[in-house]
């Protein structure tokens, strides 16, 4: 467990993965060993110095990281142009966007895969509903020479055919899932079957702060480079912290890895954005904070899209990486907690951030991260000259091309 700090928000979470009333490990008395032995070795590996300089030197080689700090000039001057006497405060985004396979979902994947071959497996699993974070194992996996089987709904392999090809690129095998609504929460509990009939030689990667006790705190502590690095940048750069950090939360890693590490700095104001769909009012949305209730999902407690049975809704986004029905516990207790506030952004607001980004600032961010923007661009609006924003841009818009044009009615 983490060192114990008096009054910080970074202790979390306790000996049963609980995060206040969150988290946990709520899976079959079969994952238990699993969940067991996975939390065992990531301590020591967490202890071990090798562990480190091995992921440290990955990240730097292979991810391309540190991922630079960058000073939205013109998209500030936009904000500026538009907003009351001395408002406006300084943007600055976080590149992520950079990173090999064009997103954050990599830092993650290069952590649980040498962490898979600490422990001897021999066979890599990991669900995906778009396909992304089928993408980045499929990367490690085909960097390492481990098979890789990938579960994705029925539907998103119909939805999402060039990342199903670019997976086969990479050499993994996709089992399509045709269950429930045959999207990504039945792709993740198609995986968790295959992980307890296969407790030998097998690695489950999952892809978000979610699931079962230490996959929330794990994949925090993998993303969290994104929060180290940025405050050191931010420091080096402007001689201060930032005075608010944003991210868009699907299941909440990017965010959560760019947060942690501001977590006790009283003075950061820290805010994620949901993705509003249509409309938190509508059905269609996937604001499991802002418009969802407790339950329990995929071995944890936290907040959830369902109905008055509790029947897990299918989330609603533009963006396929933010349609996720639940959210990682940590949020969940943050939001309690009122240390992070949480907004969210609708499908059209995200879409006009994207294009204003590409526009201003030469930068075609994917349309996760421009719901992030869409709020960051009000935010700044009421900040402040002097004050400095942070946005994590954790993708890049090359995979939403398709999307966006059929949107605004372009035929390619
Ligand atoms: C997958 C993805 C997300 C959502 O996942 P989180 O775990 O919430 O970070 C956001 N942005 C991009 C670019 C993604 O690929």
């Amino acid at each position: 467990m983490a060192k114990q700090e008096k009054n910080s928000w970074r202790n979390g979470p306790d000996e049963a993965g609980r995060f206040g009333t969150f988290g946990g490990r709520f899976v079959a008395e079969t994952l238990m060993p699993l969940v067991l032995a996975l939390e065992e070795e990531y301590d020591s590996a967490k202890q071990d110095p090798t562990f480190r300089a091995e992921l440290d030197d990955f990240l730097k080689n292979y991810v391309g990281r540190p991922s630079p700090l960058y000073f939205a000039e013109r998209l500030t001057d936009h904000v500026r142009a538009n907003a009351a006497p001395n408002k406006g405060a300084k943007i600055y985004f976080k590149r992520d966007e950079l990173n090999h396979t064009g997103a954050h979902k990599i830092n993650n994947c290069m952590g649980q895969i040498l962490l898979a071959r600490r422990m001897g497996k021999t066979r890599i699993i990991a669900e995906t509903g778009a396909g992304q974070h089928g993408v980045a194992t499929a990367t490690v996996c085909a960097r390492f020479g481990l098979p890789c089987i990938v579960y994705m709904g029925a539907t998103d392999v119909e939805r999402q055919s060039p990342n199903v090809f670019r997976m086969k690129l990479l050499g993994a095998e996709i089992v399509p899932v045709t269950s429930g609504a045959a999207t990504l929460k039945d792709a993740m509990n198609e995986a968790l079957r295959d992980w307890v009939t296969n407790v030998e030689d097998t690695f489950y990667i999952i892809g978000t702060a979610a699931g079962p006790h230490p996959y929330p705190a794990m994949v925090r502590d993998f993303q969290a480079v994104i929060g180290h690095e940025a405050k050191a940048q931010m420091l080096e750069r402007e001689g201060r912290l930032p005075d608010t950090i944003m991210a868009c939360i699907g299941g909440g890693s990017n965010a959560i890895g760019l947060f942690h590490p501001f977590l006790d700095d009283k003075d950061v104001e820290i805010i994620g954005i949901e993705a509003a769909g249509h409309g938190i009012e509508t059905d269609k949305h996937a604001a499991s904070l802002t418009g969802g209730q407790p339950g329990i999902l995929h071995g944890n407690r936290t907040y959830l899209l369902q109905d008055e049975d509790g029947q897990i809704n299918d989330a609603h986004s533009i963006s396929a990486g933010l349609d996720y029905p639940g959210i990682g516990p940590e949020h969940a207790w943050l939001h309690e907690q009122g240390r992070v506030t949480y907004l969210s952004a609708r499908d059209d607001e995200a879409l006009e951030a994207f294009q204003l980004c590409a526009r201003l600032e030469g930068i075609i961010p994917a349309l996760e991260p421009s719901h992030a923007l869409a709020r960051a661009v009000d935010k700044a609006a009421e900040m402040d000259h002097t004050q400095i924003l942070l946005v994590n841009l954790c993708g890049r818009g090359d995979k939403d091309i398709f999307t966006v044009a059929e949107h605004l009615g372009i035929k390619l």
